[in-house]
Protein backbone atom coordinates (compact mmCIF):
# COMPACT_ATOMS: atom_id res chain seq x y z
CA UNK A 1 0.00 0.00 0.00
CA UNK A 2 1.49 3.36 -1.01
CA UNK A 3 1.52 6.03 1.68
CA UNK A 4 1.90 9.62 0.92
CA UNK A 5 3.71 12.28 3.00
CA UNK A 6 1.30 15.15 4.85
CA UNK A 7 2.67 17.99 7.14
CA UNK A 8 1.61 15.93 9.83
CA UNK A 9 3.03 12.49 8.55
CA UNK A 10 2.38 9.83 5.77
CA UNK A 11 -0.88 8.47 5.55
CA UNK A 12 -1.89 5.52 3.55
CA UNK A 13 -3.21 6.53 -0.09
CA UNK A 14 -6.67 5.94 0.16
CA UNK A 15 -6.86 8.31 3.06
CA UNK A 16 -6.59 11.34 0.68
CA UNK A 17 -10.54 11.74 -0.07
CA UNK A 18 -11.71 14.09 -2.07
CA UNK A 19 -8.53 16.62 -3.06
CA UNK A 20 -7.94 19.40 -4.16
CA UNK A 21 -4.84 19.69 -5.80
CA UNK A 22 -3.73 23.44 -6.51
CA UNK A 23 -4.00 25.13 -3.45
CA UNK A 24 -1.70 27.76 -1.58
CA UNK A 25 -2.16 28.63 2.44
CA UNK A 26 0.39 31.11 2.61
CA UNK A 27 1.93 32.90 -0.35
CA UNK A 28 4.04 36.03 -0.16
CA UNK A 29 7.05 37.54 -0.54
CA UNK A 30 9.22 36.85 2.60
CA UNK A 31 11.54 39.35 2.42
CA UNK A 32 8.75 42.12 1.93
CA UNK A 33 7.14 40.73 4.84
CA UNK A 34 10.10 40.68 7.26
CA UNK A 35 10.72 44.27 5.89
CA UNK A 36 7.24 45.93 5.71
CA UNK A 37 4.97 43.01 7.41
CA UNK A 38 3.54 45.44 10.13
CA UNK A 39 0.42 44.28 9.88
CA UNK A 40 0.82 40.65 10.19
CA UNK A 41 -0.39 38.77 12.71
CA UNK A 42 0.68 35.13 12.94
CA UNK A 43 -1.38 34.07 15.64
CA UNK A 44 -3.97 35.95 14.38
CA UNK A 45 -3.18 34.39 10.71
CA UNK A 46 -2.72 30.96 11.64
CA UNK A 47 -5.91 31.26 13.59
CA UNK A 48 -8.02 32.22 10.49
CA UNK A 49 -6.17 29.53 8.16
CA UNK A 50 -7.30 26.73 10.59
CA UNK A 51 -10.72 27.75 10.71
CA UNK A 52 -10.42 27.94 6.75
CA UNK A 53 -9.43 24.08 6.55
CA UNK A 54 -11.74 23.36 9.20
CA UNK A 55 -14.04 24.47 7.10
CA UNK A 56 -12.83 22.90 4.10
CA UNK A 57 -13.21 19.40 5.85
CA UNK A 58 -16.48 19.72 7.00
CA UNK A 59 -17.61 20.73 3.30
CA UNK A 60 -16.69 17.46 2.25
CA UNK A 61 -12.59 17.97 1.57
CA UNK A 62 -10.00 16.03 2.67
CA UNK A 63 -6.60 16.96 1.57
CA UNK A 64 -5.17 20.01 -0.48
CA UNK A 65 -1.66 20.42 -2.17
CA UNK A 66 -0.65 23.30 -1.03
CA UNK A 67 1.68 24.35 -3.71
CA UNK A 68 3.75 26.78 -2.10
CA UNK A 69 7.70 26.61 -3.12
CA UNK A 70 10.59 29.00 -3.31
CA UNK A 71 9.50 32.27 -5.09
CA UNK A 72 5.69 32.32 -3.06
CA UNK A 73 6.76 31.90 0.18
CA UNK A 74 7.02 28.33 1.55
CA UNK A 75 7.34 28.44 5.39
CA UNK A 76 6.19 24.82 6.73
CA UNK A 77 6.63 25.80 10.06
CA UNK A 78 3.74 27.85 10.07
CA UNK A 79 2.30 25.38 7.90
CA UNK A 80 2.58 23.06 10.99
CA UNK A 81 0.47 25.06 13.21
CA UNK A 82 -2.80 25.19 10.84
CA UNK A 83 -1.98 21.42 10.39
CA UNK A 84 -2.28 20.55 14.44
CA UNK A 85 -5.43 22.41 14.28
CA UNK A 86 -6.97 20.61 11.47
CA UNK A 87 -8.04 16.98 10.15
CA UNK A 88 -7.59 18.28 6.79
CA UNK A 89 -4.52 16.50 5.15
CA UNK A 90 -2.02 19.05 4.06
CA UNK A 91 0.32 17.73 1.24
CA UNK A 92 3.28 20.24 0.77
CA UNK A 93 5.95 21.00 -2.07
CA UNK A 94 9.10 21.58 -3.25
CA UNK A 95 10.64 23.24 -6.10
CA UNK A 96 10.64 26.40 -7.37
CA UNK A 97 8.24 29.00 -8.74
CA UNK A 98 10.09 31.70 -11.08
CA UNK A 99 8.58 32.78 -14.27
CA UNK A 100 11.85 34.48 -15.66
CA UNK A 101 15.03 34.60 -13.22
CA UNK A 102 16.31 32.55 -11.03
CA UNK A 103 16.40 33.14 -7.14
CA UNK A 104 19.94 34.90 -6.67
CA UNK A 105 21.18 31.26 -4.62
CA UNK A 106 20.96 29.36 -8.33
CA UNK A 107 21.94 32.51 -10.23
CA UNK A 108 25.99 32.05 -10.06
CA UNK A 109 26.13 28.39 -8.84
CA UNK A 110 25.75 25.85 -11.72
CA UNK A 111 27.40 24.26 -14.68
CA UNK A 112 28.97 26.86 -16.54
CA UNK A 113 28.78 29.60 -14.01
CA UNK A 114 30.98 31.52 -11.87
CA UNK A 115 30.85 29.07 -9.19
CA UNK A 116 31.09 26.28 -11.65
CA UNK A 117 29.32 23.62 -9.44
CA UNK A 118 26.48 20.87 -10.11
CA UNK A 119 23.46 22.44 -10.26
CA UNK A 120 22.26 22.53 -6.64
CA UNK A 121 18.39 22.39 -7.12
CA UNK A 122 17.87 18.94 -8.04
CA UNK A 123 19.43 17.78 -4.54
CA UNK A 124 17.63 20.37 -2.69
CA UNK A 125 14.46 19.04 -4.26
CA UNK A 126 15.25 15.46 -3.45
CA UNK A 127 15.92 16.11 0.12
CA UNK A 128 12.87 17.91 0.67
CA UNK A 129 11.10 14.95 -0.32
CA UNK A 130 13.54 12.38 1.34
CA UNK A 131 14.90 13.82 4.14
CA UNK A 132 12.56 16.28 4.92
CA UNK A 133 12.67 20.02 5.12
CA UNK A 134 15.33 21.76 7.10
CA UNK A 135 14.64 20.03 10.29
CA UNK A 136 10.66 20.09 10.44
CA UNK A 137 10.79 16.24 9.80
CA UNK A 138 8.05 17.32 7.00
CA UNK A 139 8.45 15.74 3.79
CA UNK A 140 7.67 17.53 0.82
CA UNK A 141 5.23 14.70 -1.71
CA UNK A 142 5.09 17.15 -5.03
CA UNK A 143 7.14 19.00 -7.26
CA UNK A 144 6.52 22.56 -8.48
CA UNK A 145 8.08 24.71 -11.47
CA UNK A 146 6.63 26.90 -13.63
CA UNK A 147 6.24 28.72 -17.45
CA UNK A 148 4.23 31.58 -18.02
CA UNK A 149 4.22 34.04 -20.75
CA UNK A 150 8.25 34.71 -21.04
CA UNK A 151 8.25 31.01 -22.29
CA UNK A 152 11.22 28.67 -21.25
CA UNK A 153 13.72 31.87 -20.14
CA UNK A 154 16.78 30.09 -18.97
CA UNK A 155 16.33 30.13 -15.62
CA UNK A 156 12.40 28.58 -15.86
CA UNK A 157 14.23 25.91 -18.30
CA UNK A 158 16.33 25.24 -15.36
CA UNK A 159 14.35 24.71 -12.74
CA UNK A 160 11.59 22.58 -14.90
CA UNK A 161 14.77 19.94 -16.02
CA UNK A 162 15.99 20.38 -11.71
CA UNK A 163 12.02 18.98 -11.03
CA UNK A 164 12.30 16.46 -13.64
CA UNK A 165 15.50 15.32 -12.53
CA UNK A 166 13.67 15.39 -8.83
CA UNK A 167 10.94 13.15 -9.68
CA UNK A 168 13.15 10.31 -11.67
CA UNK A 169 15.19 9.91 -8.23
CA UNK A 170 12.26 9.89 -6.02
CA UNK A 171 8.81 9.68 -7.85
CA UNK A 172 6.99 12.81 -6.46
CA UNK A 173 4.45 13.82 -8.74
CA UNK A 174 4.68 17.60 -10.68
CA UNK A 175 2.37 20.33 -10.94
CA UNK A 176 3.83 22.93 -13.48
CA UNK A 177 2.03 26.22 -12.98
CA UNK A 178 1.57 27.74 -17.34
CA UNK A 179 -0.06 29.73 -19.15
CA UNK A 180 -2.22 28.88 -21.29
CA UNK A 181 -2.06 31.28 -24.11
CA UNK A 182 1.05 30.67 -25.29
CA UNK A 183 0.35 27.14 -25.46
CA UNK A 184 3.46 26.91 -22.28
CA UNK A 185 2.17 23.11 -21.45
CA UNK A 186 3.66 22.12 -24.51
CA UNK A 187 6.75 23.10 -24.17
CA UNK A 188 6.69 22.13 -20.25
CA UNK A 189 5.77 18.25 -21.38
CA UNK A 190 8.50 18.53 -24.01
CA UNK A 191 11.11 19.53 -21.69
CA UNK A 192 10.35 17.31 -19.05
CA UNK A 193 9.92 14.14 -21.61
CA UNK A 194 13.21 14.88 -22.14
CA UNK A 195 14.31 14.46 -18.86
CA UNK A 196 13.29 11.32 -19.27
CA UNK A 197 9.72 11.85 -16.92
CA UNK A 198 6.75 9.86 -17.58
CA UNK A 199 4.12 12.60 -18.64
CA UNK A 200 1.78 11.00 -16.61
CA UNK A 201 3.35 11.93 -13.28
CA UNK A 202 2.60 15.77 -14.35
CA UNK A 203 -0.94 17.73 -13.89
CA UNK A 204 -0.64 20.58 -15.71
CA UNK A 205 -1.67 23.35 -13.71
CA UNK A 206 -4.13 26.48 -14.70
CA UNK A 207 -5.47 24.25 -18.17
CA UNK A 208 -8.70 25.44 -16.91
CA UNK A 209 -7.78 29.20 -17.61
CA UNK A 210 -8.15 27.95 -21.54
CA UNK A 211 -10.97 26.80 -23.16
CA UNK A 212 -9.39 25.68 -26.45
CA UNK A 213 -10.35 22.00 -26.65
CA UNK A 214 -7.60 20.86 -29.16
CA UNK A 215 -4.80 22.55 -27.03
CA UNK A 216 -6.28 20.69 -23.88
CA UNK A 217 -6.54 17.56 -25.79
CA UNK A 218 -3.12 17.58 -27.04
CA UNK A 219 -1.88 17.66 -23.57
CA UNK A 220 -4.11 14.84 -22.22
CA UNK A 221 -3.34 12.70 -25.08
CA UNK A 222 0.33 12.69 -23.51
CA UNK A 223 -0.77 11.16 -20.22
CA UNK A 224 -1.03 14.01 -18.00
CA UNK A 225 -3.50 15.52 -15.83
CA UNK A 226 -5.25 18.92 -16.59
CA UNK A 227 -5.73 21.51 -13.70
CA UNK A 228 -9.36 22.47 -13.74
CA UNK A 229 -7.60 24.84 -10.56
CA UNK A 230 -8.93 28.27 -10.70
CA UNK A 231 -12.20 27.84 -10.01
CA UNK A 232 -13.66 31.47 -8.33
CA UNK A 233 -11.11 33.72 -10.24
CA UNK A 234 -12.78 36.17 -12.75
CA UNK A 235 -10.04 35.82 -15.43
CA UNK A 236 -9.41 34.82 -18.63
CA UNK A 237 -12.63 32.65 -18.75
CA UNK A 238 -15.82 33.02 -16.86
CA UNK A 239 -17.03 30.76 -14.39
CA UNK A 240 -19.72 29.21 -17.28
CA UNK A 241 -16.53 28.74 -19.48
CA UNK A 242 -14.78 26.59 -16.99
CA UNK A 243 -17.62 24.48 -16.81
CA UNK A 244 -18.22 23.50 -20.20
CA UNK A 245 -14.88 23.49 -21.04
CA UNK A 246 -15.16 20.49 -18.57
CA UNK A 247 -18.05 18.90 -19.92
CA UNK A 248 -16.27 19.40 -23.40
CA UNK A 249 -13.34 17.52 -22.21
CA UNK A 250 -15.03 14.77 -20.75
CA UNK A 251 -17.25 13.99 -23.97
CA UNK A 252 -13.61 13.58 -25.91
CA UNK A 253 -13.29 10.94 -23.17
CA UNK A 254 -10.69 12.95 -20.72
CA UNK A 255 -12.32 12.35 -17.53
CA UNK A 256 -9.51 10.41 -16.15
CA UNK A 257 -7.50 13.40 -17.03
CA UNK A 258 -9.10 16.29 -14.98
CA UNK A 259 -8.64 17.37 -11.35
CA UNK A 260 -10.28 20.49 -9.70
CA UNK A 261 -9.04 23.19 -7.36
CA UNK A 262 -9.44 27.30 -6.71
CA UNK A 263 -5.47 28.06 -6.35
CA UNK A 264 -6.98 29.81 -3.10
CA UNK A 265 -4.70 31.15 -0.20
CA UNK A 266 -5.77 32.37 3.03
CA UNK A 267 -2.79 35.05 3.34
CA UNK A 268 -1.00 36.78 0.75
CA UNK A 269 1.22 40.20 0.22
CA UNK A 270 1.55 40.08 -3.79
CA UNK A 271 -1.09 42.77 -3.64
CA UNK A 272 -2.88 45.37 -1.66
CA UNK A 273 -5.87 44.14 0.49
CA UNK A 274 -4.60 40.76 0.68
CA UNK A 275 -7.63 37.83 0.75
CA UNK A 276 -10.41 40.09 1.28
CA UNK A 277 -9.70 41.80 -2.28
CA UNK A 278 -11.37 38.72 -4.23
CA UNK A 279 -15.06 37.51 -1.95
CA UNK A 280 -15.47 35.22 -5.16
CA UNK A 281 -12.38 33.26 -4.47
CA UNK A 282 -12.98 30.62 -1.96
CA UNK A 283 -11.95 27.09 -1.00
CA UNK A 284 -15.56 26.31 -1.06
CA UNK A 285 -16.14 27.16 -4.74
CA UNK A 286 -16.26 23.01 -6.12
CA UNK A 287 -18.20 22.03 -3.14
CA UNK A 288 -20.48 24.67 -3.45
CA UNK A 289 -20.75 26.15 -7.29
CA UNK A 290 -18.67 23.59 -9.60
CA UNK A 291 -20.35 20.46 -8.53
CA UNK A 292 -23.74 21.38 -8.61
CA UNK A 293 -23.05 23.29 -12.01
CA UNK A 294 -21.59 19.61 -13.11
CA UNK A 295 -24.65 17.98 -11.60
CA UNK A 296 -26.97 20.42 -13.28
CA UNK A 297 -25.30 19.75 -16.56
CA UNK A 298 -26.35 15.81 -16.45
CA UNK A 299 -22.93 14.64 -15.21
CA UNK A 300 -23.18 11.54 -12.80
CA UNK A 301 -21.97 11.87 -8.97
CA UNK A 302 -19.29 9.07 -9.98
CA UNK A 303 -17.92 11.47 -12.53
CA UNK A 304 -17.33 14.33 -9.97
CA UNK A 305 -15.33 11.94 -7.91
CA UNK A 306 -13.60 10.78 -10.24
CA UNK A 307 -12.11 14.14 -10.88
CA UNK A 308 -12.06 14.24 -6.92
CA UNK A 309 -10.66 11.76 -5.73
CA UNK A 310 -9.49 8.76 -8.44
CA UNK A 311 -7.68 11.23 -10.31
CA UNK A 312 -5.49 13.06 -7.88
CA UNK A 313 -5.03 9.38 -6.22
CA UNK A 314 -3.26 8.21 -8.94
CA UNK A 315 -1.15 11.02 -9.27
CA UNK A 316 0.53 10.20 -6.32
CA UNK A 317 0.00 6.13 -6.18
CA UNK A 318 0.52 6.04 -9.56
CA UNK A 319 3.78 7.98 -10.01
CA UNK A 320 4.90 6.06 -6.84
CA UNK A 321 4.51 2.84 -8.83
CA UNK A 322 6.15 3.28 -11.62
CA UNK A 323 9.46 4.50 -9.61
CA UNK A 324 9.02 1.68 -7.57
CA UNK A 325 9.18 -0.76 -10.78
CA UNK A 326 11.98 1.40 -12.74
CA UNK A 327 14.15 1.40 -8.97
CA UNK A 328 12.94 -2.68 -9.54
CA UNK A 329 14.04 -3.07 -13.20
CA UNK A 330 17.39 -1.35 -12.41
CA UNK A 331 18.89 -3.54 -9.55
CA UNK A 332 17.90 -6.72 -11.78
CA UNK A 333 19.66 -4.60 -14.65
CA UNK A 334 22.88 -4.47 -12.53
CA UNK A 335 22.48 -7.98 -10.93
CA UNK A 336 21.75 -6.69 -7.28
ZN1 LIG B 1 -0.94 28.36 -7.48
Amino acid sequence: MTTIQTVTGPIDADRLGRVLVHEHIFTGDIEHLLNYGHDFDEEVEVEKAAARMNALKASGIDTIVDLTVLGLGRYVPRIRRVAQHTDLNIIVSTGCYTLGELPMPFQMVGPGLLFDEPDPMPELFVGDITHGIMDTGIHAAELKCAIDAAGLTPGVERVMRAVGQANLRTGAPITIHTNPANRSGLIAQRVLAEEGVDLRDVIIGHSGDSDDLDYLTALAEQGSILGMDRFGIAFSLTFEQRIATILGLIERGFLANLALSHDCYCWTNFHPGGVARFHEHQYSGVIDHVIPALRQAGLPTGAIETMLVDNPRRHFVDAAERFARRSQKALSRDGI
